[in-house]
């Protein structure tokens, strides 16, 4: 029997942030200079995190995306990969990575059963990439880019976050650099949520404003056809040329009610959703000694119960500003994207 929350939407999905760490500051997600970091000791084994995927497995989980943080700065991130990938419910493995350590680490990745990439690549231009990201290794993330397409990743896909003033200008330019590389361009309407304390709804280039932009350089895109996962994120688009890209419109037309997603943290705590207040700890019982039936009797109570819409509820929100100020960050860094998985 599925398990579906109460409008009816199944538990298919499982974003496991691996670790609250980064390389980089992104402005829009770390824009602080120090942060609550999640003690080391409540950071879950790769062990560990494999047996709360099994958990989820058994209540209907079929994919399963590694995220953070930067989830490369975990080592031998492979071990977990092999893990999760011998599951036999588990149809898909995929990562979410900023790239910089990824040139390094792709073989192994590939090797040990990860199916699918997706590279943050929010600029091209060095100097951008130093101011937003605080970080002089923009040559790193192209590298691993490129070494990830070379380890046998086909279908990569490249995640911009369109922020109105920083990277707009650059639209068909990141197309372009998709299509030479033979990856998928997926632009991301800037969210209000987690680090983002600098949000505001003029920094937001919406979904009809960047189809706008590529139309005019391209003419118009249109919606793929082809089978496409009710539940996914991205609207897919092909444009004159053959071209495809991605729009996620998080921000201005929300998915909520196809959201098949939880989110589990680097320390065990369960989310079902990415504005949650509340999430459930499932580290403690874990390292207590619940059986798997246990755990599944948790998470299948607490599945049962939701009816989360957090990026839809926000809609309604009158003068709309950043969901979170840092005092409240610092105060739980379990609300912060970084601690929570993008
Ligand atoms: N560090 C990895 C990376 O950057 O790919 C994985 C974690 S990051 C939190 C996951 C995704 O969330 C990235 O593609 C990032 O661009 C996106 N993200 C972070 N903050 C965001 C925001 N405020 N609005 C929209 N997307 C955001
Ligand atoms: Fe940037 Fe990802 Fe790090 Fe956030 S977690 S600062 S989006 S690289
Ligand atoms: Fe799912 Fe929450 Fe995001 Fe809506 S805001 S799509 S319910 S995670």
């Amino acid at each position: 029997m599925v398990l579906a929350d109460r409008l009816g939407r199944p538990l298919a999905s499982l974003r496991l942030s691996v670790t609250d760490r980064c390389n980089l500051r992104c402005r829009y997600c770390m824009p602080g200079d120090d942060y609550v970091w999640l003690p080391r000791a409540s950071i879950l084994s790769f062990e560990e995190a494999d047996r709360l995927i099994g958990v989820f497995a058994r209540l209907g989980v079929r994919k399963v995306r590694l995220t953070g943080g930067e989830p490369l700065l975990r080592q031998q991130l492979e071990h977990l990969v092999r893990l999760v990938a011998s599951r036999r419910e588990i149809a898909d493995v995929a990562l979410t990575t900023n790239g910089v350590l990824l040139a390094r680490t792709a073989g192994r990745l590939r090797e040990a059963g990860l199916h699918r990439v997706t590279v943050s690549l929010d600029t091209l231009k060095p100097e951008r990439f130093r101011a937003f990201a605080k970080s002089e290794r923009h040559a790193d993330v192209l590298a691993g880019i490129a070494v990830a397409r070379q380890a046998g990743f086909a279908n990569l896909k490249l995640n911009t976050v369109v922020i109105r003033g920083f990277n707009d200008d650059e639209l068909c330019d990141l197309i372009e650099y998709g299509r030479a590389n033979e990856a998928e361009v997926r632009f991301i309407e800037y969210m209000d949520v987690g680090g983002a304390t600098g949000w505001s709804t003029d920094l937001v280039v919406a979904r009809r404003e960047i189809l706008g932009v590529l139309a005019r350089k391209y003419g118009p895109a249109k919606p793929a056809t082809g089978a496409k996962d009710p539940a996914a994120p991205a609207d897919q688009f092909v444009l004159p040329d053959g071209t495809r890209f991605g729009i996620i419109a998080s921000t201005t037309e929300p998915f909520c009610r196809t959201c098949d997603r939880a989110r589990l943290t680097a320390d065990g705590v369960f989310y079902r959703c990415l504005y949650a207040e509340d999430g459930l700890d499932l580290r403690a019982p874990l390292r207590a000694g619940a059986s798997d039936e246990q755990l599944a009797a948790m998470i299948t109570h607490r599945w049962r119960e939701r009816t989360d819409r957090g990026a839809e509820l926000r809609l309604a929100v009158p003068e709309r500003g950043a969901l979170y100020q840092l005092a409240a960050l610092r105060a739980d860094p379990h609300r912060e994207m970084h601690t929570r998985g993008g």
